[in-house]
């Protein structure tokens, strides 16, 4: 007999590969577009793929063990001492070691609601429950979350700017008071998956964060704007003792070497980062207002995505797929309505848009 906590978790409904879907509707697998994972359609830094090529020669050798290069060079680029930095297998194994290090069936978390839907996951695998807060204006309800913390049984709290799915984010300011007003024993959990995207006045300086609050953990990941989903890389930044006790749960060896050798590569590659945000938004307001002149409503997006509107999610998503272009429906979410696209090349956004008044002049 399974456990109850463990029945009652979601399943998590990842964008499905181009192979599968070219498969499913007899497509060629070149001419199908895939705007459902929030991956960098430039690919990676060309530093990282070379990195990842020499690395494949020591297949046969187990990674660094304390990814030594990997940790100091993120220590560099964020600006912090080694000791503070835990690399870990995408930011979605640092979601599970908070949970599994922080809660068990007694305790209880705080998300928002729209909240990256691994978190709810990470909760209830341990037994405990999961509180979720409303927003307010699409946004989370930082007042509310506090009000919610104030349960005894709460020690954790998940929260991500810029947020996904509804790529809306948190102002420093308010983020600030937020992690001050938390009470000591609560950690927060910081997720800064696509913080990349946002323009640099705009993103979290964790410096002034961590002098509000020592009981942090930010995640960031390789996944996003570095173009390294495949290799699942990401990193959490905290206090050595709370990282140390991460580490008890990790895997042993949970980096690859060719993982940790991509993401110090592309580390090193400021210029690919720079032209994929600055592509990455030029796009992103292309799209909006693209919806807008088809009158569907979308959320002001700070990701490398666009929630939007539709109708019926589903429907329109199983459409596009059948018409070669694979986006993500929210249901799951408890967004029927909407679709999550990701932000593509240019002639894949126009392929979507294409397709997209094709469904809907095809649609009864
Ligand atoms: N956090 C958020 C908000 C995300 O959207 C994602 C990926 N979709 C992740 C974390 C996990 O990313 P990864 O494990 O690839 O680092």
């Amino acid at each position: 007999f399974p456990l109850p906590h463990v029945v009652s978790i979601p399943p998590y409904p990842p964008g499905r590969p181009i192979d599968a879907v070219a498969r499913e509707f007899g497509l060629d697998p070149a001419a199908v577009v895939k705007l459902a994972s929030n991956e960098n359609p430039l690919g990676c830094s060309p530093k990282a793929a070379e990195a990842l090529r020499v690395a494949v020669a020591e297949t046969h050798l187990y990674p660094d063990f304390d990814c030594h290069a990997l940790r100091h060079a993120i220590a560099a680029h964020v600006g912090v001492a080694a000791d503070h930095v835990l690399p870990g297998a995408g930011s979605s194994e640092i979601i599970l070691l908070a949970a599994r290090a922080w809660l068990d069936a007694a305790r209880a978390a705080v998300i928002p609601q729209y909240a990256f839907q691994s978190y709810e996951g990470a909760i209830r695998s341990v037994g405990a429950e999961p509180i979720v807060v409303p927003v307010r204006d699409w946004k989370p309800d930082l007042d509310a979350m506090l009000a919610a913390a104030t349960d005894k049984r709460v020690h954790l709290v998940y929260l991500a700017t810029p947020n996904n799915p509804t790529g809306t984010i948190i102002p420093r300011d308010e983020l600030e008071r937020f992690a001050e007003a938390l009470p000591a024993h609560v950690l927060l959990v910081l997720d800064e998956a696509y913080r990349e995207f946002l323009p640099d006045d705009e993103q979290v300086d964790i410096a002034r964060l961590f002098a509000r609050r020592r009981n942090l953990l930010v995640m960031r990941t390789f996944s996003k704007v570095y173009g390294l989903a495949a290799l699942r890389v990401g990193y959490g930044i905290g206090d050595p003792e709370l990282l140390a006790l991460l580490r008890r749960l990790q895997l042993p060896f949970s980096v690859s070497a060719p993982a940790q050798a991509a993401a110090v590569a592309a580390l090193g590659d400021t210029a690919f980062v720079d032209t994929a945000r600055r592509e990455n938004e030029t796009e992103r307001t292309r799209m909006a207002a693209a919806f807008d002149a088809m009158g569907i409503e979308t959320i002001a997006s700070a990701g490398n995505f666009v929630l939007a509107r539709t109708g019926d999610g589903a429907a329109n998503a199983r459409a596009l797929m059948q018409k070669g272009v694979i986006v993500r429906p929210v249901a799951n979410y408890g967004l029927p309505d909407w679709l999550r696209v990701s932000v593509g090349l240019p002639h894949e956004n126009d392929l979507f848009f294409e397709k997209l008044r094709e469904v809907r002049s095809e649609m009864p």
